[in-house]
């Protein structure tokens, strides 16, 4: 017998593959998520027989739970800058070929109401259904239906060889295709079908993997910054982050954990393991000359009553007990200048120690995966010919805000062009 590759071995043992009963397809997509589910629609509508395998009961269930169940499915302002990848053009090809307007145009067709969220920082570009996230599910669903797609939910599968096309073994029977398309996601939340298979695939197939890590996820801490973090709990401010390589101009959320919110998720893509990241809780502000101006103008007042005016007083009063505890009851006319200044820095450039993340279990996004050195930028094949990666199994992650769908749908697109 002519199998050159086990690569799942467990359906391999267990299902020995019926090579007269095989159906056979131009393209097998493993994965209906959102890369997988763009792939076959634009596959089919050039006429290929596709056949879409879904390990999990439920098709796109990360689109149903995305942006708090109104999927923010796209950004008006997506351009690569909004993309990690070891490779930084290599998103360019795909992005410019399927933008967010084609993928606007889609949700319009199918009369889906959207509206851009509005952030601190005015509008965002991030685009949301009004209504619910299953209303992008049912959109690609039907454009599926119409273009002839075969699903295939709760389908355990196997790739067991490759030779002149793809051969599958899967617990709901053997398929072959010219094509096979892995479109399996990340590692990022397992029970919304977050799993390893695609990068597994990958390394059976002699394609280069880079380290992956949890991306847009919330900070963890463990020192007395737990128990502080712990009493603010559910509060939120705006502030910027910043580490060495960026920053980040958004909401910052207290937990019981540590520090969430989309400032946190954003720069946590960009954190290593025993950095620290400074936050400025008076962005846009210079604090120095805003507290001198305090003691000059309003010398009776205390500093916690001006601060007051500009941030939550549970945290100006969290700050007083940490910072200026032996000044909390003086006028800042009896402060000395240089106390003042330190505060000032403490409030602008806070530095903090994250002991870790929540891990792949909270984790919007897997950062690094499929090297993009082994694959086309153009149409996502890999040095394999007709095997193909797309979505976030790939070396591209985006920031959040709706980037991460969009990558899902120009790659998709991109693959669905060729296979
Ligand atoms: C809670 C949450 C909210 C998010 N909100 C947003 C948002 O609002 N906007 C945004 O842009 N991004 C958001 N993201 C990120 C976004 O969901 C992902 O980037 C996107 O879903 C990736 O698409 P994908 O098709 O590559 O992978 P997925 O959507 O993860 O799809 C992969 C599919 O493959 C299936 N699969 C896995 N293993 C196998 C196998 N062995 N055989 C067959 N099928 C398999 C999975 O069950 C899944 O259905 C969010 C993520 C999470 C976790």
């Amino acid at each position: 017998m002519l199998i050159r590759r086990l690569i799942i071995a467990g359906v391999a043992r267990s299902h020995k593959v019926n090579w007269v009963a095989m159906q056979t397809f131009d393209t097998i997509i493993l994965g209906a998520g959102a890369a997988g589910l763009m792939c076959a629609i634009t596959a089919a509508q050039r006429g290929r027989k596709v056949l879409v395998l879904e390990r999990s009961n439920k098709v796109g269930k990360k689109i149903l739970m995305s942006g708090g169940g109104r999927c923010n499915f796209t950004n008006l302002h997506t351009s690569p800058e909004r993309f990690l990848s070891a490779n930084p053009h290599f998103c360019k090809s795909a992005l410019s070929r399927y933008t967010q307007w084609d993928f606007i145009g889609m949700v319009r067709r199918h009369g889906i109401d959207y509206f851009e969220k509005e952030t601190v920082n005015g509008l965002s570009g991030q685009l949301f259904c009004r209504e619910s996230s299953k209303q992008i599910v049912a959109m690609l669903l039907a454009e599926c239906g119409k273009a002839g797609v075969d699903i295939r939910s709760r389908c355990e599968t196997g790739v067991v060889a490759h030779r002149e096309g793809f051969h599958l073994s899967t617990d709901q029977g053997d398929f072959a295709s010219e094509a096979l398309v892995v479109a399996c996601g990340g590692l990022s939340i397992p029970s919304l079908g977050g799993s390893g298979f695609g990068y597994q695939l990958a390394e059976q197939f002699g394609l280069r993997l880079l380290p992956t890590t949890a991306g847009l996820v919330p900070f963890t801490f463990s020192d007395a910054r737990k128990d502080l973090f712990a009493r603010l709990s559910g509060l939120s401010c705006e502030v910027t982050i910043a580490n060495r390589r960026t920053s980040f101009r958004e909401d910052l959320l207290f937990t019981h954990r540590g520090l969430s919110g989309p400032a946190v998720l954003q720069i946590s893509s960009y954190w290593k393991p025993g950095e620290t990241v400074e936050v400025d809780f008076l962005p846009g502000e210079n604090a120095g000359k805003l507290l001198a101006e305090w003691k000059q103008d309003h010398p009776r007042s205390l500093l916690r009553t001006q601060l007051s005016y500009l941030l939550p007083g549970k945290l100006v009063h969290e700050f007083e007990a940490l910072h200026w505890a032996e000044n909390s009851e003086k006028p800042l006319a009896d402060w000395p200048d240089r106390r003042l200044e330190h505060v000032a820095r403490q409030l602008q450039a806070w530095e903090l120690k994250p002991a870790g993340t929540e891990g792949y279990r909270t984790a919007e996004v897997t950062l690094g995966g499929v090297d993009t050195r082994d694959l086309s930028s153009k149409t996502m094949e890999s040095s394999i010919p007709g095997l193909f990666f797309i979505g976030e199994v790939v070396d591209v992650t985006g920031h959040l805000g709706g980037f991460n769908f969009q990558w899902a749908w120009s790659s998709g697109y991109a693959a669905g062009l060729e296979v």
